[in-house]
């Protein structure tokens, strides 16, 4: 079976972690040169340095501002001499506490990075394509979550989030058909990452209860449902929001 994404090149964001850190090692291995970008940079270098294949980027990127953002495209185009064409927005945080206790700080602050992080990646991204004219064949692939569609108790600010990064997504689809750009979002329920490691216990064994398949998903998991939706495989895959949940 030949390589899925050979010869491009994917830009992850969170890719220090869980989720990105899975698809940027699910990407080399489909042959995608990768540019792992996390907001801790010892990370992402760590992420590069066990990839398979050559060439692979580490840089240091907060998604929660645009300037920020624009100014690590233009290294990336610089590097590679052309833009990305597969971006994953996977950098996300959590600040949980009770709607009726929750400070304001907490709740921008996950809308800054997870709502508004994937909104300034999502548009540097589709306009670098768009000026190089590489943009036929670009796949967009933003994080959301099954909490973004069912809500849950103490997350308020995170729920509301990955609503908006589904609502971002189905937009963008529209706006960038016409550019052969597709947007797709993914749903996890409880995978097995750094993210989760403060829920406690007990309320990690009530969703694994509720879960079909009785368990909590792998980044891995994740990551190879990421690796379809970037490859030419799902080539009439737009707008979608793919739930991988374990059937929750
Ligand atoms: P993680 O905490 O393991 O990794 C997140 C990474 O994002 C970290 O490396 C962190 O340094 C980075 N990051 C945080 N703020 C950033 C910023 N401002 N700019 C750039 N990077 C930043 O999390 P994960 O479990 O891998 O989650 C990845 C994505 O998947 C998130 O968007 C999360 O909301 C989503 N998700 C996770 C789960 C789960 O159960 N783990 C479920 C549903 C959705």
């Amino acid at each position: 079976m030949s390589n899925i994404v050979a010869g491009k090149i994917a830009f992850v964001t969170g890719a220090g972690s869980g989720i990105g850190k899975a698809t940027c090692r699910i990407l080399a291995r489909e042959g995608a040169k990768v540019i792992a970008t996390d907001k801790n940079l010892k990370a992402a270098e760590q992420t590069t340095s066990f990839l398979e294949g050559s060439g692979h980027l580490a840089l240091e990127l907060d998604v929660s501002e645009l300037g920020n953002v624009e100014s690590t495209f233009k290294k990336c185009q610089q590097h590679f001499s052309k833009p990305p064409t597969i971006i994953v927005n996977s950098a996300g945080i959590t600040r949980d506490n009770f709607l009726l206790k929750i400070s304001e700080e907490d709740f921008d602050e996950v809308l800054k990075v997870n709502l508004k992080g994937t909104f300034c990646t999502v548009r540097t991204a589709a306009n670098a394509m768009i000026e190089a004219g590489v943009s036929e064949g670009g796949s967009i692939i933003n994080l959301s979550s099954i909490i973004g569609k069912i809500g849950n108790i103490g997350q308020c600010n995170y729920s509301a989030s990955k609503a908006g990064v589904v609502a971002l997504t189905r937009t963008a689809a529209m706006e960038f058909g016409k550019f052969g750009i597709r947007v797709n979002a993914v749903l996890p329920a409880t995978i097995e990452t750094p993210m989760i490691a403060c829920v406690p216990d007990k309320v990690k064994e009530m969703f694994i209860g509720m879960i079909p398949l009785k368990r909590m998903g792998k980044p891995e998991e994740v990551a190879e449902v990421i690796a379809f939706l970037a490859s030419e495989r799902s080539s009439y895959v737009n707008g979608a929001s793919i739930e991988v949940t374990g059937g929750l």
